[in-house]
């Protein structure tokens, strides 16, 4: 039995371990994320001693997921201290020589939904992850969507609600979707952090409000079959019947399938994989690796 080594690198912590082709976790741990060094270093000594045929990287971005770029494998321009430019991949291949697939934490999100999760036998999903930051990945056909670097459907920009004053905290477009809906932009708006606002149903409305113009672009533009959204921010449930209306309401009919007009229920959902949809990912990024020794 092939054994796929798997890591989600992520903004606040790094989550190491080992999978089996099926997409089921043997084990795992977590790493906090501090400078690259620091965090490597942890994540190459908790490998040290395993034994494992592939890895499979799923990494917050932007990254360069480009087979054949010369920044293929780095963590690209971040404002996150430390990880501009920094080369995760050259870095692993120096302790293991094993094939290794990279992309973001939501394309291999999206992928492993697809295979094992709420979208299994689906070929065109979208995963969004809603939490300190918001992104989101696409499978397009079978295959996680990739062009001249992975997509970035977090950063979109949206139509400001009338009565929204507030400005947008992404450092680089202000009030994209992330910089008006991400956990962040809810407790800077609200004063408090989003698991406090459980009973304020205007915090809901209008996280909604932005949400939905987000999954209607993303309707629109790739026609995914389903959409999966996750992150700290889904854990309130009560945001799922509101964007599914939102949805509908901006939609306005247009796009004319039962899976939207009747059935959004099932066409908008929580992922099946839960909260492991992101390490589940990147084990899956590494079957991908797997496939390609066959
Ligand atoms: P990360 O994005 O760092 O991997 P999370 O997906 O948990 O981690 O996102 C953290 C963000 O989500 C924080 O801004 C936090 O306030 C928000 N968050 C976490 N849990 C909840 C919750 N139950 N309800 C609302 N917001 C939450
Ligand atoms: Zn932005």
């Amino acid at each position: 039995m092939a054994v796929i080594a798997a890591v989600e690198a992520g903004g606040t912590k790094f989550i190491c371990g080992l999978g089996t082709e099926e997409g089921k976790i043997i084990e795992k741990i977590n790493i906090p994320t501090t400078n690259p060094e620091e965090t490597m270093k942890r994540v190459i000594k908790y490998f040290k001693d395993k034994k494992f045929d592939v890895m499979g990287v799923g990494s917050f971005g932007p990254i360069d997921p480009v087979k054949g770029s010369k920044t293929y494998g780095y963590i690209t321009k971040t404002p996150k201290p430390y990880w501009s430019d920094y080369n995760m991949i050259g870095e692993l291949k120096k302790h293991y020589d094993v094939p290794m697939e990279f992309d973001t934490d939501v394309n291999g999100a999206a992928l492993a939904e697809s295979w094992w999760g709420a979208g299994t036998g689906l070929k065109n999903l979208v995963y969004i992850t809603v939490g300190t930051g918001i992104g989101a990945g696409a499978v397009v056909n079978g295959t996680m969507l990739q062009g001249l670097t992975h997509p970035e459907m977090g950063h979109i920009f949206l139509k400001r609600h009338p009565e929204d004053k507030f400005e947008g905290r992404c450092p680089f477009h202000k009030d994209c979707l992330e910089g008006m809906a991400a956990g962040p932009a809810i407790e800077d708006r609200w004063g408090k952090k989003g698991q406090e606002l459980m009973d304020k149903d205007e915090v809901w409305e209008l996280e909604a409000y932005y949400l939905a113009q987000a999954l209607v672009n993303y309707i629109l533009i790739l026609s995914p079959q389903r959409i999966i959204m996750g992150g700290g921010v889904m854990k309130q449930q009560q945001l799922f019947p509101l964007i599914r209306k939102n949805v509908q309401k901006f939609l306005n009919n247009y796009v004319y399938k039962k899976e939207i007009l009747e059935e959004i229920e099932k066409y908008i959902v929580y992922p099946g994989l839960g909260d492991d949809a992101g390490f589940i990912g990147s084990i899956a990024l590494g079957k991908i690796a797997l496939d390609s020794l066959k």
